[in-house]
């Protein structure tokens, strides 16, 4: 996660809406002084405390002292920027380890668009002298915090005016959280050559296929063991590692200085379903060689202890589900576990149930890996949806997307009775991920009793988990830093915690302490053979949101905006006014008030008549000698504001409409 120190972020405020808030208290007297631009941001806050005391020095009537005092108090807490989201800021860590030495240009920089402090967008460029191989595009999906936001994506802002640069394009795995972002970024990264495996190339050109309008990208296919000669300095071999998806790649960067080697997101499994094993054998012969200058290896089972669990494990508690279902299987999983579906494939034929594939994600990656080879089932398994009455309903396995209970996914549409085929009956079993996407945990609540409402039986598995069974565990982590045994370490993907935690273990296996590289997005950090530092400079790393299909456009203001909705909803004003010659403004009818999500109207009238006698009050008051319609609306904005807030605790977003006739 980033800083936000010097920029207001919508967790870390929100009010005043607009602009800043002048109190007049709720009977202005005397003149309004007429406020020059608005500021914005922090700034607002400050100048809205100072006007605060300025308004003493403004005519007091000394009956209402007691009033004032109420309402500065009130006032003062409308202002008072309300935290959403406490971010964790690094200053301590940093501080043990920054040497700053100033920006440098030369030598072998490391710099990460996402995915370090998150789980999700990642991106890493790294750069030697003015040559730069960027690896994965990734997205990470919004939460609850971001209304109406479809994702994030990285900011790759650093490259701008470094186009020329880059050298090439690396993607570790078709995962979304390393491949989505690319039809977004694609033209801020330059003319790159790309490089994938066959299976994430199959899915990149299926994700880009989406966006039909960016440019066409033509990527070269790389093969575990192979060896690409970027440049001159550059050389990068890719190896074999385990994963929830086929052809997961570990990417070991040549530069002058040393191997620079990025584990992608992995663990290790002797026995892979679906897949042969990491090609540990070379990654020791090059470890043994050429040594590794830095590793940057994958921290999301950093809190985990143990091993991950082999297949093994993982297949016998699949049969086990299998033998004890009656009635219609149903399991819902994420269509980016190619490796989980091939296994439920397989369970199925041994247990002579044909597989039926749900949702348009979990079709579209099972048809692809099935032209590519990467799912292998017998010829007469897989049925269709409008099949699936031709067989009895223990002779049928669901595999759907909508584990996490979003609306219109699968699985919910299934629970909700909407599907067109799948309908739930007694004696059916329902398999989940256990694991909710924080956010969701109402959805999947609904959609378990949804579930058990049809009398079915519903269970969780951790092993149908996005993130169960792909990432290794503290053992798995431990026994790479083993192989590797790097001179600097930098942990990569995953919470902070989880980048410390690595830090941490890292130590145990013999990595010096000073050597230990926790970065931010956006930091630039400088390796030479025996040091590094942090740049001074450092990258942009503000989020890039992208909402629908625009890209950036929504910024802080318009997710703050949301945010107020969704909490306090919103009260629109609407005031026909009469201006005359002499400045004097005069309500031409009473006020129309339309609120949503706010208050019901109907049970309020009390408080609408108080509204509208402040509006009058507020347009009457107004004595400028042009019409001021910003300022008015400012005012009303303001002062409604307060005034509601006073009455009802809450900060609804004021919309105030002036019409002058
Ligand atoms: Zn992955
Ligand atoms: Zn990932």
């Amino acid at each position: 996660m980033i800083e936000q120190k010097d920029k207001p972020s919508p967790q870390m405020r929100r009010h005043p809406p607009q602009g800043s808030y002048r109190p007049h208290g709720n009977h202005p007297q005397g003149p309004h002084i007429r406020q020059p631009a608005i500021p914005t941001g922090r700034q607002a806050d400050q100048e809205s405390k100072s006007q605060g005391s300025q308004v003493q020095q403004g005519p007091r009537d000394p009956n209402k002292k007691d009033m004032r005092t109420l309402q500065r108090s009130q006032r003062d807490r409308w202002m008072k920027p309300v935290v959403r989201h406490v971010r964790v800021l690094r200053e301590t860590a940093r501080k043990e380890q920054t040497r700053e030495t100033g920006a440098e240009t030369g030598g072998l920089k490391i710099v990460h668009f996402g995915g370090l402090g998150e789980v999700g967008r990642n991106m890493s460029a790294i750069q030697y002298d003015n040559e730069i191989i960027l690896i994965d595009a990734g997205v990470r999906f919004g939460d609850e915090k971001m209304p109406g936001i479809d994702f994030i994506i990285p900011n790759a802002s650093y490259l701008e005016g470094r186009e020329h640069m880059v050298k090439a394009m690396f993607f570790t795995h078709g995962h979304m959280d390393h491949v989505g972002a690319l039809p977004f970024i694609l033209d801020k990264i330059g003319d790159p050559d790309f490089y994938a495996a066959p299976l994430t190339k199959a899915l990149i050109m299926k994700r880009l296929d989406e966006f039909k309008d960016r440019r066409p990208v033509d990527i070269n296919t790389i093969n575990p063991g192979e060896e690409i000669k970027v440049s001159d300095k550059l050389t990068v071999k890719v190896l074999r590692i385990n994963h929830s998806i086929p052809d997961d790649l570990e990417i070991i960067i040549k530069t002058p200085i040393g191997n620079v080697v990025h584990t992608s997101d992995y663990k290790f499994d002797d026995t892979p379903v679906n897949d042969k094993p990491a090609d540990i054998g070379e990654m020791e012969r090059m470890v043994r060689e050429e040594g590794v200058l830095l590793l940057m290896s994958d921290s999301t089972g950093a809190e985990v202890e143990g091993h991950s669990l082999s297949e093994q494990d993982v297949t016998e508690n699949l049969d086990k589900i299998f033998r004890e279902s009656t009635g219609m299987l149903i399991l819902g999983t994420f269509a980016s576990l190619i490796n989980r579906i091939q296994q439920i494939i397989t369970i199925s034929e041994k247990y002579g149930r044909k597989v039926v594939f749900n949702g348009y994600s979990m079709k579209n990656n099972v048809e692809i890996c099935k032209k590519l080879g990467y799912l292998k089932m017998a010829r007469d398994t897989q049925i269709s949806m409008e099949q699936i009455d031709d067989y009895p309903r223990d002779k049928i396995t669901v595999v759907t997307t909508g584990a996490q209970g979003e609306d219109n996914a699968g699985l919910m549409r299934i629970a909700n009775g909407e599907h067109k085929h799948v309908r739930i009956l007694k004696n059916d079993t329902i398999v989940f991920s256990s694991s909710v996407i924080p956010g969701n945990e109402k959805d999947v609540q609904f959609l378990k009793d949804q579930l058990y409402r049809n009398g079915a039986k519903v269970l969780n598995y951790k092993m149908l988990d996005i993130h169960a069974g792909g990432h290794g565990n503290k053992e798995d982590l431990r026994r790479m830093l083993r192989i590797m045994k790097p001179k600097f370490f930098l942990p990569i993907h995953g919470q902070y915690s989880m980048m410390i935690n690595h830090g941490i273990m890292a130590q145990g296996e013999g990595v010096l302490q000073e050597n230990i590289i926790i970065a931010d997005n956006g930091s630039i950090t400088h390796i030479e053979k025996d040091k590094w530092w942090f740049d001074r400079e450092k990258a942009q790393s503000d989020y890039v949101f992208v909402d629908g299909l625009g890209i950036g456009d929504i910024g802080n203001v318009v997710l703050r905006d949301r945010q107020i909705l969704a909490e306090d909803g919103m009260f629109v004003v609407i005031a026909l006014i009469q201006h005359s010659a002499q400045g004097a403004h005069k309500l031409i009818a009473s006020p129309d008030i339309i609120s949503r999500g706010f208050i019901y109207l109907k049970d309020n009238k009390d408080l609408l008549m108080q509204v509208r006698k402040n509006v009058k009050h507020i347009v009457e008051n107004q004595r400028v000698y042009e019409p001021n319609f910003a300022y008015l609306k400012d005012q009303l904005r303001n002062q409604i504001g307060l005034f509601l807030f006073q009455k009802t605790q809450r900060r609804p977003m004021i919309l105030p409409v002036v019409i002058e006739v």
